[in-house]
């Protein structure tokens, strides 16, 4: 059997980092089942191709995801101050990738302040703020929203002053938000948890996070075997530095969801480890939560664990779970060892012993093809 697979390699430490986890998944896959075949198809998006082809999302690259079964994404340079659209934001809204699960799990050897940490994140990536329905202060499309609502007169006004006030629009629908509750229902059901807590600021914004909340509480009722409970965001995030323990499978909005995956990431060990996914009904993206880290570009020195750990995720959704768990345990074994490991994961960050990139893959691919995993 082939998986058709593409590869965006991405900007700055993208192309270490995904050539890194392409050969351990091949490792993993070519040391678990001799049957099976990954098939890669490079495609691009990012700085470089903006350069030549005007877009840093090309069609093509759109299309062959599509039509792929799965791709695994380095990280992309949004530039600041330009008009480069995020080209995350971008391939999700075009596939419609409208679910982003961000597992968040402890691995022995990871230096953080927290052990046994078994979370997982389920985030909405197509609404809220995100949506780029925006309006720059002092544009005729600023001003007219101003007046619209000045004029409706509602007891609240909006600052008219000199070129006051920008304007961003949070759409939360029902559609988008029943689906992704019944997603993080689904997600438990299928990965035996317990538990979903919704997350909103339902209190302040009532027609936002309230439809969000209401249309939690109605999905709930068709999972009667998965517990339910609600959070405000708030006090969602002093929960998790105090009592992470207590909850398994967190549902939330765009903006909160991009917000407390760094917080759940840092819970973890950090951006190094914490592996990402967005599905969608016609394409899935796999891609870790950290950035292009352009200071780094090109020095193999940079942690691929959390591209890795993508690409196992990627497994999984394919249906290889055998080499993804074997992949899972191959990456935890090196980390446990904390021999080949890079920087970040050493004790004292200028370790000289501290391995490279492409050295911590290779680590990785010798545990898949000699330890009994
Ligand atoms: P970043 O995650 O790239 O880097 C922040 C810091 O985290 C780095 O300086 C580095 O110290 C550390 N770090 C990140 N990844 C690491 C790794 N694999 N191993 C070891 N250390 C690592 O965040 P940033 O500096 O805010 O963003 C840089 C660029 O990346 C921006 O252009 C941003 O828009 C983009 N970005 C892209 C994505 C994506 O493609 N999904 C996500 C976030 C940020």
């Amino acid at each position: 059997m082939a998986h058709q697979l593409c590869l965006v390699r991405g900007d700055g430490i993208g192309p270490e980092i995904a050539e890194a986890t392409r050969r351990c998944l091949d490792a993993a896959i070519a040391t678990t089942d001799g049957a099976t075949e990954l098939v890669w198809q490079q495609v691009e998006a990012g700085v470089d191709i903006m350069e030549t082809e005007g877009t840093p999302l090309p069609d093509a690259t759109i299309e062959a995801i599509r039509k792929a079964d799965a791709a695994i994404k380095a990280p992309i340079t949004t530039p600041v101050g330009t008009g480069f659209r995020s080209v995350n934001v971008h391939l999700r809204q075009a596939l419609n990738l409208y679910a982003c699960v961000r597992p968040c799990k402890s691995y022995a050897g990871v230096r953080s302040k927290y052990r046994d940490i078994d979370l997982v994140i389920v985030r909405e990536n197509t609404e809220d703020c995100y949506a780029g329905i925006e309006f720059q202060r002092a544009t005729d499309g600023a001003e007219k929203i101003i007046d619209t609502i000045n004029a409706l007169a509602i007891g609240r006004k909006i600052a008219t002053g000199r070129d006051s006030t920008g304007i961003t629009i949070k759409p939360i629908s029902v559609e988008a938000t029943e689906k992704i509750v019944r997603y993080a229902f689904d997600y438990a059901r299928a990965n035996g948890r317990r538990k979903v807590t919704s997350v909103h600021k339902a209190n302040i914004m009532k027609f936002t996070d309230g439809l969000w909340l209401e249309v939690s509480r109605e999905v709930a009722k068709d999972y009667s075997d998965i517990e339910f409970e609600d959070r405000i965001v708030d006090n969602m995030c002093m929960q998790l530095v105090q009592k992470p323990e207590l909850y398994d499978v967190i549902v939330l909005p765009n903006l909160y969801g991009d917000i407390l995956s760094d917080l759940c990431a840092g819970l973890v060990g950090g951006l190094g480890v914490a592996p990402g996914a967005n599905i969608g009904d016609s394409g899935a993206v796999f891609e870790a939560t950290h950035g292009s880290a352009p200071k780094y570009k090109g020095l193999n020195k940079v942690n691929p664990t959390a591209l890795i750990l993508s690409g196992m995720l990627m497994l999984r959704h394919i249906g290889e779970r055998r080499a993804a768990d074997r992949l899972e345990q191959a990456v935890a074994a090196v980390i446990a060892e904390g021999r080949d490991v890079t920087y970040d994961m050493k004790p004292d960050r200028n370790d000289p012993t501290a391995v490279g990139t492409r050295e911590m893959a290779d680590a990785i691919i010798r545990k898949l093809e000699n330890g009994r995993l």
